[in-house]
């Protein structure tokens, strides 16, 4: 039992593994999804390459004693279970024994949940031994048959693979029992098999998919009518089982051509990727491989594992910019926006545009935005000795408000660091406003009331209405740089600009304008007379280090 577990609930379900593990030959596991812990019966640890039976990070440990080819299936997986996505784990893959060896293993699982949260996995692995030959239930080859096709000099010809999946065989066997799901699966196969042309090959292979090999020059065009085909078949069954059951068919195809080796494992890999593609884009459909999709999906699941790793890890990666903000009535330094960063040494530094949606998809948006809060709030504090009123203006993200206590957690933050309320400025963008969620209007009103000063980031990207405006009254309204990029190229564009600005000051709103670049677009910008400004003509976003030697030393600001 490791140290580190405090949880009673897990040690218990960790006694109970090694109670029952004598007498199976399963091996039963546990994860602690939250934090990233992992337990299984010792004896796996006796026959598998693993150091330990019990341990924390779980992608860096499983990279030891799971078969390479494997991991990244495993790793979506885990990564959706992590974040939710998902509530059963059912994967066939290897495991590597203490001998080196690959071992087939069959590894299922079920989240629990609680409060909606997903928090526990228990489940079960076992060894499957050879390979699944034939499937009994359909009558198809499995796995192992396509696997010896493709390793033959016919397989290597021009055509096509279509694999398909039956969009939520999961939801028909829990509403209609195992047996029911049997047949589907069944009665799927004898309809794939009428479509099929002459010649070409149909396999059942992992849980719900079927794979169609077409080795004798089908082009894309003959795969889209035969996945139509295959679409119409299934319906048909649909309306002759009386409704009894509705499903459909996604479809991941790829041409051999466009893949350069034609390997099993390859082959696996690109069609799963294909097949789930067509799941996430709506499923009952069917897409064609694309190598450039295919490497956005792989970087995009590296960053959110890195991005997932570094906030576990003590936000390692991560890094706090500040950009200056001047005042222009006072000619002066007002303050900082913090601005987030991350980079990591295999990825390099990551631009905000890719990874803060990442975060707010995941979620993780929450714990990495109270880090930025903290780590501005106390540059904030560390600077006062420079500028007693120094402000800090920190983004918050609408996930954050839906989904956190940001507003008791921005007050508390201000007691903690000492920081007058008026020398914050959380920056919020209108988008969320379009929801009218209470949850917005609270904690706007909530910071308002504290004395925060609040600014509608982003103006004139889109969603911009001034009934907002006059309704929420914000103390600050920043013009983003594509308005003001706008408004130095169209006339027209600087006129409303210029009326907006005038206007906000009517109503005793504050302006600032981001984005200036030079000092050609400076001299145009202040005819608007900001009351803020922005840009990297006065100062890029950069370290706190670099923040204080530029901006704070050298200049003698008058207390
Ligand atoms: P934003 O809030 O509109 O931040 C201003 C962006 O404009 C920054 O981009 C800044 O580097 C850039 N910028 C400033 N002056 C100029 C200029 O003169 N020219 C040009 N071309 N750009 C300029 P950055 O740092 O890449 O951040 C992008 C966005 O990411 C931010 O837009 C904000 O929406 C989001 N973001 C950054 N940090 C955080 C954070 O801590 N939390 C949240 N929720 N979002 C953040
Ligand atoms: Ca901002
Ligand atoms: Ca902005």
């Amino acid at each position: 039992m490791s140290p580190q577990l405090k949880n009673s609930f897990l040690e218990e379900l960790c006694e109970i593994i090694e109670l029952i593990s004598p007498s199976m030959d399963d091996y039963l596991y546990v994860i602690d999804l939250e934090n990233d812990f992992y337990y299984i019966s010792h004896q796996a640890a006796e026959r598998f390459a693993l150091e330990n039976n019990a341990f924390h990070n779980m992608i860096e440990n499983f990279n030891k004693f799971v078969y390479p080819d494997d991991m990244p299936k495993l790793e979506n997986d885990i990564l959706m279970l992590m974040a939710g996505e998902r509530v059963t784990h059912d994967m066939l893959y290897r495991w590597i024994s203490k001998e080196g060896e690959p071992i087939w293993i069959n590894c299922r699982g079920q989240v629990i949940k609680e409060m909606g949260k997903p928090m526990y996995m228990v489940g079960c692995i076992n060894e499957v031994g050879t390979r699944q030959i034939a499937d009994n239930n359909s009558g198809l080859l499995g796995e192992a048959g396509l696997k010896e096709f493709l390793g033959t000099e016919k397989a290597a010809q021009e055509g096509y693979l279509l694999r398909l999946g039956i969009d939520d065989l999961k939801g028909i066997n829990a509403r209609l029992g195992l047996e029911y799901g049997d047949m589907i699966l069944r009665k799927t196969a004898e309809c794939i098999s009428e479509c099929i042309l002459p010649g070409q090959k149909l396999y059942r292979i992992l849980g719900d998919e079927y794979m169609v090999l077409d080795f004798q020059g089908g082009s894309t065009q003959e795969a889209y009518e035969l996945y139509r085909r295959i679409r119409q078949r299934v319906e048909r069954f649909v309306t002759d089982n009386n409704y009894e059951v509705v499903f459909t068919l996604s479809g991941g195809l790829i041409e051999y051509s466009s893949i350069e080796d034609v390997s099993y494992a390859n082959v696996m890999k690109f069609t799963e990727f294909a097949l789930d593609e067509a799941k996430r884009q709506g499923r009952n459909s069917c897409y064609l491989f694309q190598q450039e999709d295919y490497e956005k999906f792989l970087k995009r699941r590296e960053l959110v594992l890195r991005l997932r790793q570094a906030v576990n890890n003590n936000f390692e990666g991560f890094e706090v910019f500040y950009q200056p903000l001047f005042s222009v009535n006072h000619d002066m330094l007002y303050g900082a926006e913090a601005l987030m960063r991350f980079q990591t040494e295999e990825m390099g530094m990551v631009s905000p545009a890719e990874f803060i949606p990442i975060l707010e998809e995941t979620g993780l948006i929450i714990p990495a935005g109270r880090w930025v809060l903290h780590q501005a709030l106390k540059t904030c504090r560390d600077f006062k000795k420079y500028i007693p009123d120094f402000h800090m203006n920190i983004n918050i993200s609408n996930i954050q408000i839906m989904k956190s206590n940001i507003g008791g957690e921005i007050l508390e933050a201000i007691k903690e660091y000492e920081i007058l309320p008026s020398q914050l400025t959380i920056e919020l963008t209108e988008s969320g406003l379009l929801e009218s969620d209470y949850r917005f209007t609270n904690i706007w009103s909530q910071l308002k009331s504290a004395g925060v000063q609040l600014a509608l980031d982003d103006f004139g990207t889109g969603y911009s209405n001034f009934r907002y405006i006059t309704e929420l009254q914000p103390d600050i309204i920043k013009i983003d740089r594509i308005f003001t990029v706008k408004a130095l190229e169209n006339e027209f564009e600087y006129e409303l600009l210029s009326l907006f600005s005038k206007m906000a000051h009517e109503l005793k709103l504050k302006i600032c304008i981001e984005g200036i670049e030079s000092e050609e677009e400076k001299e145009i910008i202040f005819q608007l007379v900001p009351d803020f400004i922005q840009g990297y003509y006065f100062g890029r976003p950069c370290y706190y280090e670099q923040f204080e030697e530029q901006f704070l030393k050298e200049h003698d600001f008058e207390a």
